[in-house]
Order: C-alpha cells, then sequence, then structure tokens
C-alpha cells in the first residue's frame, strides 16, 4: 500500500451531497482537500432524494434547527450563483415558496400549533410561514382537489435539482484545485503525527483534518475516532411522471415540478433498514394521494421510481462536532443534504477551515441524545 506523499489540510470522507458541499467551502476557504468516497456500491442518498430546499417545518423541536435551515435558505441564491460561475452547471435552484397541504381537520389543527410554535423562532427575520385557507390556496395553486382543506405556505422554502447539485460540486472541486478519489474506502483512520492518515484500497492519505461525512457510513467510522453516532435509516420512495407543461407554480412538501417538467411525487416513511427496495403498495399510495391533492396527475404517466434511505438522527436535526479524543476530527451527518448544502459551504466549511466548531454549534453535538428525551422533528 502506498503512502500519499503530499499531505492536504483536510480529508474528507464521503463525496455525497454533505462531503462534496464541505469541500467545495474548505476549497473556498483556501485549503487543500482530498474527497474519499466508497464508490456505487455504497448506500447514496444524495442520488435518490427529492430535491427540496425545505425551511418551513424544520426544527420545530429545536429553534437552532429552524434558524441554521433558514439561514441556508437565505444563502442558497448566492452559493447557486457561485457554483454555476465555477462549475458551468446550474444546480436548477428557485424559490418560488412552498405550500404545504392540509387533508383532514387533524391536520389543519397539527400544522397550526407547528406555526404557532415556529413562530417566534427566527426573531427579527421572522419565521414566515403562515396557514391559508382553500380560497387562499386556489389563489395560488390552482387544480387542487376537493378533499384539501387548507395548508400552509412559507416564503422560504424553494427546490433545486439534487443531481445537478451533486454534479456542479463535484465539477467545482475539481476546477478549484481538490483532488476527488472514487472507490477509495476509508477503512482505518489513525494519528500520524500532528495529523491523521487515511488507509484505503487506492493508499493512504494523510491530512491535518479529518471531516467524516459518510452518510450511514460514519457510523462504522466513528468508533475508530472516540465518537458515537446514533444513525437511523429510513427509506422513503419516489416516483417521477412523463413532463409536462407547466401545471405546478411552487413545490410542495409531497410534489413538485422539476426545471424538465417531470413531477416528483415523495414523502414516504418506512422503517425496511438499509434496504432500498420499492413496494408497489407504497408507489400506489403515494399516487392515490398525490391524486387526491392534485387531480391533474392522473393524465400523467409514471416514468420512474425509487428507494432510498434517509440518514436521520434520533430527533431528525443534524450532528456536527468534533471528536474530543482526536482533535481536528470532525463529523458531519443530516437528513436534508439539499436544503443545508448553502450553509455547509459557506457557514459550516468555513468554521472547520479554522479548526473549530464556534458556540453556534454547540446545539448540534451527539450529548443532546444522552439523556434519551427526543422530540422527532419534522424534516
Ligand atoms: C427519499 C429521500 C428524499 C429526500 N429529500 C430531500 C429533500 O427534499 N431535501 C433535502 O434537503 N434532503 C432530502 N433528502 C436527504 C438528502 O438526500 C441527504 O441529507 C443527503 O443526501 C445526505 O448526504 P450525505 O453526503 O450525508 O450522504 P450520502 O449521499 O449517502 O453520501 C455518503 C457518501 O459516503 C460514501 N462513503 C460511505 N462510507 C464510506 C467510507 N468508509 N469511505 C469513503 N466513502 C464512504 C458513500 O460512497 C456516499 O457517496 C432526502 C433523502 C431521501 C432518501
Amino acid at each position: 500500500m502506498t503512502i500519499e506523499d503530499k499531505s492536504v489540510d483536510t480529508i474528507v470522507i464521503g463525496g455525497g451531497l454533505v462531503g462534496a458541499a464541505m469541500t467545495y467551502g474548505l476549497l473556498r476557504a483556501g485549503q487543500r482537500v482530498i474527497m474519499l468516497d466508497e464508490g456505487d456500491v455504497a448506500l447514496r442518498a444524495s442520488r435518490g432524494n427529492f430535491g427540496l430546499v425545505w425551511v418551513s417545518s424544520k426544527g420545530e423541536f429545536m429553534p437552532e434547527y429552524a434558524r441554521w435551515s433558514r439561514r441556508s435558505a437565505d444563502v442558497w441564491a448566492e452559493f447557486a450563483g457561485e457554483l454555476e460561475q465555477d462549475s458551468g452547471i446550474s444546480p436548477a435552484y428557485h424559490k418560488p415558496g412552498g405550500l404545504s397541504f392540509c387533508l383532514s381537520e387533524d391536520e389543519l389543527a397539527r400544522k397550526r400549533e407547528q406555526i404557532e410554535r415556529m413562530s417566534g423562532y427566527n426573531g427579527n427575520l421572522g419565521y414566515g410561514a403562515e396557514m391559508l385557507d382553500r380560497q387562499q390556496m386556489d389563489e395560488i395553486f390552482p387544480g387542487l382537489g376537493p378533499d384539501v382543506l387548507g395548508g400552509a405556505y412559507s416564503p422560504h422554502d424553494g427546490h433545486a435539482s439534487p443531481l445537478h447539485l451533486l454534479r456542479a460540486l463535484h465539477k467545482a472541486i475539481q476546477i478549484r484545485g481538490g483532488r476527488y478519489v472514487n472507490e477509495a474506502t476509508a477503512q482505518t483512520i489513525e494519528k500520524d503525527g500532528t495529523g491523521y492518515a487515511v488507509s484505503t484500497a487506492k493508499g493512504s492519505f494523510r491530512g491535518a483534518q479529518v471531516v467524516l461525512a459518510a452518510g450511514h457510513g460514519n457510523r462504522w467510522l466513528a468508533p475508530m475516532v472516540g465518537l458515537d453516532l446514533p444513525l437511523i435509516p429510513e427509506k422513503g420512495e419516489i416516483l417521477v411522471t412523463e413532463r409536462a407543461r407547466s401545471l405546478m407554480p411552487m413545490p410542495t412538501h409531497l410534489l413538485r415540478q422539476t426545471a424538465e417538467g417531470t413531477i416528483m411525487m415523495g414523502d414516504s416513511h418506512e422503517d425496511t433498514g438499509y434496504s432500498t427496495a420499492s413496494r408497489t403498495s407504497v408507489m400506489s399510495d403515494l399516487a392515490r394521494h398525490a391524486i387526491r391533492c392534485f387531480p391533474a396527475l392522473a393524465q400523467l404517466r409514471i416514468v420512474r421510481s425509487w428507494g432510498a434511505v434517509r440518514i436521520l438522527t434520533p430527533d431528525g436535526c443534524p450532528i456536527y462536532q468534533q471528536s474530543q479524543t482526536h482533535p481536528g476530527v470532525f463529523s458531519v451527518n443530516c437528513h436534508s443534504g439539499v436544503t443545508l448544502a448553502g450553509a455547509h459551504a459557506l457557514a459550516l466549511a468555513p468554521a472547520l477551515a479554522q479548526g473549530a466548531l464556534g458556540p453556534e454549534f454547540d446545539a448540534f453535538h451527539s450529548r443532546r441524545f444522552a439523556n434519551g428525551t427526543v422530540h422527532a422533528s419534522a424534516h
């Protein structure tokens, strides 16, 4: 096995949306970075997600996460513009606002309660989400089904193309002088002088710092560096229709029309371990629910579907922390890698480039799970 003689400032383990946004942000901050990725055999949430840049339901029980999501949405346009300039690839970001549907009195009451609880979370910035009655919904989103009683609207929500985002990040990383090593599963992480050596089948790499951004792979890497990351797999299935004329003025929590014209339907939640297999019963439930909300969908053909495994923490909020036993090793895990890509690249990576997570990141430490009280947050 070879040892790379050229050390870098940071080795990022994981080349999904989280690792790539961190790598891009570290390069922007002037660091030399290597990004290692396991390759096609790995579970890769970033290749199977829905594409929302979504603020309005995040952090109901953790105000810091609500503010962090909002901060990411606030910088997303700047982030997308810079990324397109660097890579020549647009992540197709649009922020027309976002809508959530309520189909029963219970759902309306639950949404109202959520909005009330979160209304003060952003101080002067404002939370922004508001309840809409059916007439107000019709004015901004024509064509809703009769079962939709009302819902919520937030001007801070939007959407992007997750695959274009990932491709743009990988291209920009290359252009900014970063190195991406594919099929390089990190096998061991060991102290090496003042930094760390990460061994892979493609050789060993040295870095002053290491960022664990391997999604579910972090669970396996964490014990090597004195971390315990309680990550939970949860499958989501997605259906995609053929292309249609412009039908939807904005994304919703379970439907969105892509820049190419296809309509994506999502938001299923299954406990099936690490399986990504699609199930017909779940797919038909998704389609049925989507048609109840927006009947015009019944005319369209489904052309693709897939399952992918979410990376959840017990409360649905991110974990960002530095290892105590291995200073300079950081773990970064979150469910919402599209939503948070802006904040990861423009705010979290600059903090790691300084070698520390400041007090603003304290709330995201996994010690919050130590006493066993966990509020599952909307994700
Ligand atoms: C169905 C579904 C819908 C979603 N919808 C949204 C949405 O609308 N909006 C949103 O913001 N988020 C959404 N998400 C979440 C989003 O996809 C994830 O937060 C994001 O993809 C996580 O990125 P990641 O880089 O942490 O993980 P992954 O994409 O899983 O990447 C981890 C990478 O690490 C690599 N790896 C693993 N182990 C090792 C190792 N030992 N060495 C080297 N490399 C390793 C793997 O090869 C992989 O490429 C959705 C997820 C799912 C499943």
